[in-house]
């Protein structure tokens, strides 16, 4: 899929949204899942291809309405980084909600602006993804103005399952 912001394009991989959409809380036992996006800025442009992501790993902690991330995602993302010659870089983060159509929470915008203040990242915004059971939603954090706002509110139509 492709955003227009302005005269910025934010492309998102078929296969990153099918991993998130595989995480859903569908069950009424379902934790949380999350993690990173990694995209990488297109040589001469604005435009931005969000291509790769982390998903959960053991030393993560979920329970059913909270995800917090591990260090261990920053290894992962450093040999991403080495493993690209040094394209492919931190964009935001991801995480369910066991809502149909989900909206972020205090703590969600507290950790987002956190992200905001201290990623060591070049690029100017990050996204952020909710992914709900029916909904995902993405939002854009600009750094600079230290502002969130809602980009993009869609169903999971044209996304192709994995599992
Ligand atoms: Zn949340």
């Amino acid at each position: 899929m492709i955003i227009n912001i302005g005269e910025r394009k934010i492309k998102i991989n078929c296969e990153v949204l099918s991993h998130i959409y595989d995480k859903r809380q569908v069950n009424i036992s379902d934790y949380e899942s999350g993690g990173m996006l990694i995209g990488s800025i297109i040589r001469g442009t604005k435009d931005i291809i969000i291509e790769d992501l982390t998903l959960p790993i053991k030393d993560d902690k979920c329970s059913r309405l909270n995800y917090v991330r591990s260090k261990k995602h920053n290894e992962l993302l450093e040999q991403k980084w080495i493993d690209s010659q040094f394209t492919k870089m931190y964009f935001g983060e991801w995480h369910t909600h066991p809502q149909e159509d989900p909206f972020p929470s205090q703590r969600d915008i507290r950790n987002w602006k956190n992200l905001m203040k201290k990623s060591n990242t070049e690029t100017k915004i990050l996204l952020f993804i909710i992914a709900g059971i029916d909904i995902y939603k993405i939002w854009i954090g600009d750094r600079e103005r230290m502002e969130i706002y809602q980009v993009f509110r869609g169903d999971y139509n044209g996304i192709i399952k994995i599992s």
